[in-house]
């Protein structure tokens, strides 16, 4: 669906949980974001609806995201329902890959058709600081079992803190392609000073070629990362929301004050 600037809209990214099992420094204030009550989530079904309708509406690109998506109960089931919907080109995952060991094999088999995987840095001690606990052990683990399930053009997101990690970059680019994998390198955003780049070897931070716009968990349609304005498809209704969440889609982002990032899924 073309919005009012000639911008083919046409990808989802679908927070499917507001919950995480790491509290990464630059995605989560330290003490942590007010839990949502468990029916002010969208359920299963609202998630398989809202992807008709965005289908009907020319989408066919979609990922699933979060706070955390493999730490959603049943998510296997999630991606086999969204997986069959004609009119899925694309359905990936963008994960911490913590819970890959255990899920990997069967996201492949449900239908997942790709993987991102977050991975800020490879000396564990940096690792563990910028998640604020997680071992560096368990998402090399997750990465290794990835390739073993056969998700093949992974690619691996790091955020890059001046001063903290950027002297890791070809590191971790070695470590891509020792993988087969590519990495992106996405400069730590501020959502509240409105702080935003470009993306280091993958597509986003062009506004005037934004193709996206996002769901939150507990059913908002965002028009932009960096912008308050959203619209809820349980009041207004799946395709007027995303009409209006189109229509009033910015030119360019500016900032973004009522949300953390990790409620609205990167
Ligand atoms: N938990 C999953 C993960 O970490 O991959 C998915 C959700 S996370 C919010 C999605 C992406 O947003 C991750 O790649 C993460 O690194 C990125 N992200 C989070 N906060 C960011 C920030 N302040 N600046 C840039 N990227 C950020
Ligand atoms: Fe969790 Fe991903 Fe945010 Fe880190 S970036 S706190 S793993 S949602």
């Amino acid at each position: 669906m073309l919005d009012q600037y000639n911008r083919d809209i046409y990808y989802l990214r679908i927070a499917v949980t507001d919950l995480c099992n790491l509290r990464c420094t630059y995605c989560m204030p330290k003490e942590g974001i007010k839990l949502k009550k468990h029916e002010e989530i969208l359920s299963f079904e609202d998630f398989f609806e809202i992807v008709k309708v965005a289908i009907k509406l020319g989408f066919y690109k979609f990922r699933l995201t979060g706070g955390e998506p493999l730490v959603r109960r049943g998510i296997i089931d999630l991606v086999k329902m969204l997986a069959q919907i004609n009119g899925v080109k694309t359905l990936a995952m963008t994960t911490n890959g913590l819970l890959l060991p255990q899920y990997a094999k069967e996201l492949k088999k449900a239908g997942l058709s790709r993987l991102n995987i977050s991975l800020d840095s490879l000396k564990p001690e940096k690792y563990k600081e910028i998640t604020r606990g997680g071992k560096l052990e368990d998402v090399l683990a997750g990465i290794k079992s990835s390739c073993e399930a056969g998700f093949e053009k992974t690619k691996l997101n790091a955020v890059i803190v001046d001063g903290f990690n950027d002297d890791e970059k070809d590191n971790l680019k070695k470590f891509a392609e020792e993988n087969k994998m590519k990495i992106r390198f996405i400069k730590k955003m501020d959502l509240k000073s409105g702080d935003y780049y470009g993306v280091e070897g993958g597509e986003g931070g062009d506004c005037s070629i934004c193709n996206r716009i996002r769901l939150t968990a507990d059913g908002k349609l965002r028009s932009c990362l960096f912008s308050d304005y959203e619209v809820d498809v349980r009041q207004v209704g799946i395709e007027q929301a995303f009409r209006q969440v189109i229509g009033n889609k910015p030119a360019k982002g500016e900032k973004s004050l009522k949300r953390e990032m990790i409620e609205i899924g990167g």
